[in-house]
């Protein structure tokens, strides 16, 4: 059907097939189809995509050709500036721009907090063509003297809505007006609040919209687990896990920094090797944390969500909900680190007494019941949603009401539910009603790597299921200083 399926009818330059050739990449996958044509054509373009969908190539190619078509005279000046929330999507950013500028004249560098500031300095003074940086570094140097934005002519914001999680949107308004009026923009985020929308709304120019949402990605590839326990007994399941699967590249997921490192000491003691990669660690300590997971010598990396964003290393073969995000929309990402590059792979989700209207949030999300493993010696039967349980927190004993008098049954539990999530009556309706979308979204292979169908992409396309982000609008500050 889609004539589209190649990278050639993208419009891409010889050089670029050649450098996306050379990375092994043999079809665009969605994002890039929708996204690649209507930047070469110099519009600005708003994408709902997340990280493992091939985004980065969508915006990054299309730059890349721009510039090579517009060459400049005389000393380079920043040409593009990407903004990115974490040192590490920065950082890979730019070793994507740098497979994919390979043949090309173009000098590139990324910057960001953590680290001395004057070998940045240095590339700077030099002359750049395109910058990566995450947004304190850059208005410090900004501050400084040592950049110039004025001459900008492709301004990306890559994961807007985590930017905004983070705390960003100040220092990026401060960003926006230090730009020049005539440049194309492109924002990317993988979920479409209000506040994106807002925030899109007020700097891009009759952007196209592109949407690959999350409940997109393949989620019939990754075997799902729910477990119920006991909190007291979800270090020991765990461990237990871990050794009987002889894991050797496995996520765990917690909620707090602070739980994280605990988790790495803990598992330390049951001699398993673990790092803990999050907001507080310096960015030595997370790169160490990375190359070590990446080339095995630590199995496991224990991460928040927000420090695992973005983290693109393959062959994770299991991943570990420790603790289950209080954001639907976390479970999605993090299961999202396995399975990737057609791979399969295991999410098991551990569901203590106090998270269970978490899970009814997750599974109204995806639109599917998660199997549950009764089997292991910790299950709890106090810890299953009840019929009809809402969506959000159920208090633990540190909260004020009152605690589950029994633990081994449902009755107490609907009374020490934590006040349901902001929204969650309003939202229950279009929970129900997306449903349908979401089940059908399963059958569509939309990982990078795996998408060849074209009716696949097409189907993509036409898909206006937009209504879960937007609705996800007043949660997105929530998690901000958890991780
Ligand atoms: P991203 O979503 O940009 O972080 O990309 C995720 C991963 O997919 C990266 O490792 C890319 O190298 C890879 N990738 C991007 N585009 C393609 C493609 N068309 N085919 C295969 N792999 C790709």
């Amino acid at each position: 059907m889609s004539i589209m399926t190649d990278f050639q009818s993208l419009g891409l330059s010889e050089t670029l097939l050649k450098a996306v050739e050379d990375e092994g990449y043999t079809t665009p996958t969605p994002v890039q189809v929708q996204s690649i044509p209507p930047l070469l054509d110099g519009r600005d373009v708003l994408g709902v995509a997340q990280t493992g969908t091939g985004k980065t190539a969508a915006f990054a190619l299309p730059v890349l050709q721009i510039m090579e078509r517009r060459r400049t005279q005389g000393k380079r000046y920043i040409r593009a500036l990407i903004l990115s929330p974490t040192r590490e999507l920065a950082a890979q950013i730019d070793e994507r721009f740098d497979a994919y500028s390979k043949n090309m004249d173009i000098r590139h560098r990324v910057i960001f907090g953590g680290v001395k500031q004057n070998p940045q300095v240095r590339d700077l003074n030099k002359g750049l063509d395109i910058l990566v940086a995450t947004p304190g570094r850059l208005l410090d140097l900004i501050g400084q003297g040592f950049i110039d934005l004025s001459k900008v002519e492709f301004f990306v914001l890559d994961e807007a809505d985590r930017m905004l999680d983070m705390g960003f949107i100040r220092d990026i308004e401060k960003v926006l007006k230090l730009l020049p009026k005539k440049r194309q923009n492109l924002l990317f985020s993988a979920t479409m609040p209000k506040s994106i929308a807002k925030l899109a709304g007020s700097f891009l120019n009759n952007a196209v919209m592109v949407d690959v949402s999350p409940k997109e990605m393949t989620v019939d590839r990754i075997e799902q687990k729910i477990m119920f326990l006991r909190k007291a007994d979800k270090r020991r399941l765990l461990v237990k896990l871990i050794k009987e699967q002889k894991v050797e590249r496995g996520i765990v997921f917690t909620r707090t920094k602070h739980g994280a490192n605990r988790l790495v000491k803990q598992l330390g003691q049951s001699n398993l090797s673990a790092a803990a990669i999050h907001g507080n660690k310096s960015q030595g300590a997370r790169t160490k944390a990375l190359a070590g997971f990446k080339d095995g010598t630590i199995p496991i990396l224990v991460a928040t969500d927000i420090a695992s964003r973005g983290i693109d290393v393959e062959g994770i073969t299991h991943v570990f909900n420790y603790d289950l995000p209080n954001e639907p929309e976390s479970y999605i990402h993090r299961i999202g680190r396995t399975a990737r590059a057609g791979r399969s792979g295991i999410a098991y989700a551990f569901c203590d007494d106090t998270e269970s209207g978490y899970l009814v949030g997750i599974q109204q999300l995806i639109g599917q019941e998660i199997p549950v493993d009764s089997q292991h010696e910790f299950h709890f039967i106090g810890a299953i949603p009840k019929p009809g349980q809402k969506p959000g927190k159920v208090k633990d004993s540190s909260g004020t009401k009152k605690r589950p008098r029994n633990n081994n049954s449902n009755n107490s539990r609907g009374q020490n539910q934590n006040r349901p999530r902001r929204n969650s009556n309003n939202n229950q309706g279009n929970r129900g009603g997306n449903r349908s979308n979401t089940t059908r979204n399963n059958n569509n292979n939309n990982t990078t790597r795996n998408n060849n169908n074209s009716n696949t992409i097409r189907n993509n396309n036409n898909n206006s299921n937009n209504s879960n982000h937007r609705r996800r609008s007043n949660s997105s500050n929530r998690n901000r200083n958890e991780n």
